[in-house]
């Protein structure tokens, strides 16, 4: 079920959107900005916000900008409650990330249809642009030529802006470049994401103002760099959006394609083979740049049990729900993945022994207390966990052996529990 934060300081319009909205959605209401950003801060997986504009403590105008730049929800579409649509504008609504606006009091009806069909359309509807350019109002421009059609756009200033976009987490089909940027320029930035696997698939449009024999020469600068495809300015309307949606259409194919060939097939987490290739890229960056990185295995406790008790099909639905569990406890930024039968791989970037204590706890805590839905019935199971850090001289090798470790110490003591690796020695994470 998709996930729906409501944020309204009237109760009367906090009752009319849970009606309108409960038989469809998860619905999770706030009665100020203040309280939904500290949720958010917690518990960024939502689907869709709806924010009231004018609210005490935090107005919805500070909260969605806040969602966008200080939490860093690209992804998540706001859509803004006003009385008047001048207030929306005023508060220049678009530029601080809102999707769309909403005029207050709604029918019957109205608010459910818009959503449902926010989500048929497939979200995004046409597809999602990274344009990386920095002159502010030729940016906004641009936003503005992709709104037009239903494509959304992610708005970077610079190359530097635009990467640590896309390392966030930030998913977007094309990249539109500007070959001018100050500091590293576009064909640099194309460069980098060129070489980095992560991002090489998704295409990238250069656009330049230079003309004639120029043009020419920086075209061809731009193709040896791994640029898609170019456009000159001033450019034909037509020409942009064909050239924007030819690359969507390709980005998206590659994307599926990678997918299929990444992830796990029955829990759509990632397969063992990609958790070792991002193992090898995270924890060189981790040494290189002296940052802290976790890594936990979670495995199912007497999950044969399961299959026993439940039949082999009800045991794989488990699999799948528990997997949903770690996809809605972890961060962007963190990898999950599944090890073999069920045991799951958490790898968290920039976090240190203490902090993957909590997260592993979070997950643990989640399962004991509410068990796996499994086609409408509770099936009740325990999960352990082993956790580690990973010290100047470790190695992927080493560093998965010491979770291993932890792990087999969790199940010696009972399970059910999270147990970290430290210095030689087990100790049980906080509960
Ligand atoms: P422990 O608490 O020691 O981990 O006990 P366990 O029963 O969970 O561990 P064991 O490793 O002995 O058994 C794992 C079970 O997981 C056995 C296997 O049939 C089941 N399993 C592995 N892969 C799958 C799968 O894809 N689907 C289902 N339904 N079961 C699976
Ligand atoms: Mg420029
Ligand atoms: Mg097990
Ligand atoms: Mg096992």
């Amino acid at each position: 079920m998709k996930r729906i934060l409501a944020c309204d300081d009237s109760e009367f319009v906090r009752k009319m959107i849970k009606r309108e909205l409960e038989s469809s959605f998860d619905v999770v209401l706030f009665k100020d900005g203040l309280e939904a950003y500290e949720h958010l801060k917690e518990n960024p997986n939502f689907d869709f916000a709806i924010i009231d504009g004018e609210m005490p403590n935090m107005s919805g105008w500070e909260l969605i900008k806040r969602i966008k730049q200080e939490l860093k929800l690209y992804d998540l579409p706001v859509v803004i409650l006003t009385a008047t649509d001048e207030d929306f504008f005023k508060n220049e609504a678009f530029d601080l990330g809102a999707f769309d606006y909403l005029k207050k009091p709604f029918k019957t009806g109205e608010l459910q249809n818009y959503i449902k069909a926010f989500f048929k359309s497939d979200g995004y509807k046409e597809g999602k642009v990274l344009v990386v350019e920095d002159s502010i109002s030729q940016n906004k421009v641009i936003c503005y030529q992709l709104k037009e059609k239903n494509i959304w756009p992610i708005s970077a200033y610079s190359g530097e802006e635009a990467i640590k976009l896309l390392v966030g987490g930030s998913d977007v089909d094309v990249i539109l470049m500007d070959i001018h940027l100050p500091k590293a320029s576009g064909i640099d930035v194309a460069k980098a994401l060129k070489r980095d696997e992560r991002f090489s698939y998704i295409p990238i449009i250069g656009i330049t103002s230079a003309s004639g024999a120029r043009a020419i020469e920086i075209m061809k600068e731009a193709f040896d760099a791994g640029i898609d495809d170019f456009i000159t300015k001033p450019y034909n309307m037509i020409e942009f959006y064909a050239r924007v949606r030819a690359n969507i259409s390709r980005s998206r194919l590659v994307k599926r394609l990678k997918e299929e060939s990444e992830l796990d097939f029955l829990t759509k987490l990632y397969n063992r083979r990609t958790l070792f290739r991002f193992l090898e890229h995270l924890v060189a960056m981790a040494k290189r740049g002296n940052e802290k990185l976790s890594f936990f295995i979670m495995d199912i406790d007497k999950f044969k049990e399961v299959n026993d008790t439940f039949g082999h099909q009800a045991g794989d639905e488990v699999l799948v729900n528990f997997a949903q569990i770690i996809k809605d406890s972890i961060r962007k930024a963190d990898i999950a993945a599944r090890f073999g039968g069920e045991e799951f791989c958490i790898v968290t970037p920039y976090t240190s022994l203490p902090e993957a204590c909590v997260v592993s706890e979070k997950i643990r805590k989640a399962v004991r207390e509410n068990g796996i839905n499994v086609q409408g019935r509770r099936i009740d199971i325990t999960v352990s966990s082993g956790i580690a850090e990973l010290d100047k001289d470790d190695d992927i090798g080493s560093l998965i052996k010491k979770a291993d470790d932890a792990l087999y110490r969790a199940k010696q003591e009972g399970r059910n529990r999270s147990m970290a690796y430290k210095d030689g020695e087990f100790v049980c994470c906080p509960k």
